[in-house]
């Protein structure tokens, strides 16, 4: 989100837009936070971290309202928008046991998921900083 964010703020949108979505593949292909076999191994530190990036996101999309940054939000919520699949999966396959579509047929959702090759717990040190970074640059 932040990246979209900061790309609105520096790039025109017709230009930032599209980036912002694209943006997001080549983030997740870094290291970042999550397990490396996709399978959640210490619930805890997962919901901790969701609960602390939820509260971010909120936080900081309130700081861009307040300060009348709305095309900095829409381009912040086309960066993350990729991941609203994985949210619809946790929800729908994890918690209730059942997947109303299959989320392997879309080609972009079979890109994002190959990209991610370095998730691991220790990716939340590189997604602070690269976060505490990105969020400098934006004030
Ligand atoms: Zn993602």
């Amino acid at each position: 989100m932040l990246t979209g964010s900061l790309l609105a703020k520096t790039l025109p949108l017709p230009i930032a837009i599209p980036l912002a979505f694209i943006s997001h593949f080549v983030l997740d292909s870094f290291p970042h936070f999550g397990y490396k076999s996709g399978k959640i191994s210490n619930k805890r530190l997962f919901y901790a971290v969701e609960i602390l990036d939820f509260t971010i996101g909120a936080l900081l999309i309130l700081w861009l309202v307040l300060h009348h940054h709305y095309t900095w939000v829409l381009s912040g919520f086309i960066a993350f928008s990729p991941d609203l699949v994985w949210i619809y999966r946790y929800i729908f396959k994890e918690r209730f046991g059942r997947l109303q579509i299959d989320y392997n047929s879309s080609s972009i959702t079979r890109l994002h998921k190959r990209v991610q090759k370095y998730e691991r717990y220790w990716g939340l040190v590189v997604e602070l900083a690269y976060g505490l970074s990105v969020f400098m640059l934006l004030g």
